[in-house]
């Protein structure tokens, strides 16, 4: 799969976040996270519309 320097600088982020969602228990901070991850995802699928996307994801960032 084709990276770049914004690609690793979203996924690094999203990567601490997956750690602090497994150490967090509280479920308002969780959604949050979530949230954030979510959004991460869906900018990153930005940067490559080439790239096939996650089907899910895209609704998911669609129905909010
Ligand atoms: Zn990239």
């Amino acid at each position: 799969m084709l990276t770049c320097g914004k690609c690793d600088e979203i996924d690094n982020k999203i990567a601490r976040h997956s750690r602090l969602l497994s150490l967090v228990t509280d479920k308002i901070a969780r959604d949050g996270i979530a949230d954030l991850i979510e959004e991460m995802t869906t900018a990153k699928a930005a940067l490559h519309p080439n790239q096939r996307r996650s089907k899910l994801a895209l609704e998911r960032a669609n129905r909010r």
